[in-house]
């Protein structure tokens, strides 16, 4: 029978009753035969006061130590879960990423997984149990406890998946599957029934918060089928609705027609932008400015250098909001010794927007739509930014909104 993996969020997890209705559900999953594995992020709001009482204790903590701390989250989820499934009249076993084991490099609070030995999860399985594994977490190679980074239980449970070989990996979350756009903007959205994977991770990287950017990137490597569906359902709905519900991350461009050019509108809110002024345009100079901010971690976005005159250029380029400071330090201590004196002004007041479509490929004018519909709203753009698949535009932040209103209205997103 196939095997398949449940992931719950820990909304989904957020109080004795709902782990209760989680139980009820995988139950109803293994009773129709079903080799399921679980695995369940913290409850809600659990890793936020675990790393605050660390911060208690130290504002500038050892990340060994913040992963000892935040991994227990989903261990005790682990527990009470292992417990409300066996209440349920089904045998489960529970273990911690490092029982598994599930390996990862020893980056704390961000690390990779590297493997993970299936074997004892399918000698469980095939012994008619289901298994239930911290999200999360693993272990480095000198038994150290790691974590995944935040929202890390998405990238485990696609990456269990692609271990065990999983016929499908089921996102249970608290929304009912990946929206055009978010519906706390637009009360318009719609629910789109698939989305390509190449979509999804342009929407995940550019701020869309349904699934952690890694475990896209997971899907997409192992080609798991990965599924984002509301856990808030009533657990014991027919199994062949639940299947068929939510949104379907696909591989292929369905030959459509009816698929709209544009999958939906994606907007990062806390961005900032630098500009170094009048830097000399020889060659080496974008490489001498960003690899300190590189090797400071800093992910730098968006990056425009201007024509030259009189050999000299500005460079611009975007930053998360609350990197801001910690990039100007190093421009001042690292870049600014490699590019010489030079004028540096920043702007933290500034989002990001994109329109995101696998369908850009064989349509054209869908960039002058998008700078018509915000030139008739009278927003600047600031940055351009395009991939095969996505456009985006720096914008202020104060228009955000109306921006990816109009937008989501001008490319026709609210109709179905
Ligand atoms: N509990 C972790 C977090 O809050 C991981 C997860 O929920 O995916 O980030
Ligand atoms: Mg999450």
């Amino acid at each position: 029978m196939a095997i398949i993996v449940h992931k719950y969020g820990g909304t989904s997890m957020g109080s004795v009753e709902r782990i209760t209705n989680v139980a009820k559900r995988v139950a109803k999953w293994a009773r129709a035969g079903y080799k399921i594995v679980v695995v369940p992020s913290a409850m809600s709001g659990e890793t936020n006061r675990l790393l605050g009482l660390a911060n208690q204790i130290n504002s500038n903590p050892d990340p060994r130590d913040l992963d000892m701390i935040a991994s227990t989250g989903e261990q005790v989820s682990v527990g009470l879960l292992t417990l409300a499934i066996k209440a349920q009249g089904i045998d489960a076993i529970g273990y911690s990423g490092w029982q598994v084991p599930i390996k990862t490099d020893d980056a704390y609070t961000k690390a990779r997984i590297e493997s993970i030995d299936s074997e004892r999860i399918l000698d469980d399985l095939n012994n008619g149990k289901v298994v239930v594994i911290t999200g999360f977490q693993g272990v480095d190679d000198k038994q150290n406890i790691t974590t995944l980074g935040r929202g890390g239980s998405d990238t485990s449970a696609v990456a269990v998946a692609a271990a065990v070989n999983a016929d499908e990996c089921l996102i249970y979350t608290d929304v009912d599957g990946v929206y055009t756009t978010d519906p706390r903007v637009v009360d318009s959205a719609k629910r789109l029934d698939s989305i390509t994977f190449e979509e999804m991770l342009e929407m995940a990287s550019l701020g869309s918060k349904v699934l952690q950017i890694r475990s896209v990137e997971f899907a997409g490597k192992y080609k798991v089928k990965t599924r984002v569906l509301s856990s808030l359902t009533d657990p014991l709905m027919p199994l062949e609705e639940e299947m068929n519900s939510g949104t379907l991350i696909t591989f292929e461009e369905k030959n459509n027609m009816e698929k709209a050019v544009i999958s939906g509108i994606a907007f990062q809110r806390d961005e900032a932008k630098i500009t170094l002024k009048s830097v000399n345009d020889t060659p080496g100079i974008a490489a001498r400015i960003l690899k300190p901010i590189a090797e400071h971690k800093i992910d730098v976005d968006m990056i425009i250098q201007n024509q030259s005159f009189d050999n000299k250029t500005d460079f611009t380029f975007t930053v998360p909001r609350h990197d801001l400071t910690k990039a100007l330090a190093v421009i001042e201590e690292h870049v600014k010794p490699l590019v010489g004196v030079v004028e540096v002004t920043s702007n933290s007041k500034v989002s990001k927007v994109s329109v995101v479509g696998v369908g850009m490929r064989s349509h054209v004018g869908l960039a002058s739509l998008m700078f018509e519909t915000l030139a008739e709203e009278n927003i600047n753009i600031q940055l351009i930014s395009t991939s095969e698949i996505k456009i985006s535009v720096l914008i202020d932040e104060k228009y955000m909104e109306v921006a990816v209103r109009s937008l989501h209205k001008a490319f026709e997103l609210d109709k179905n």
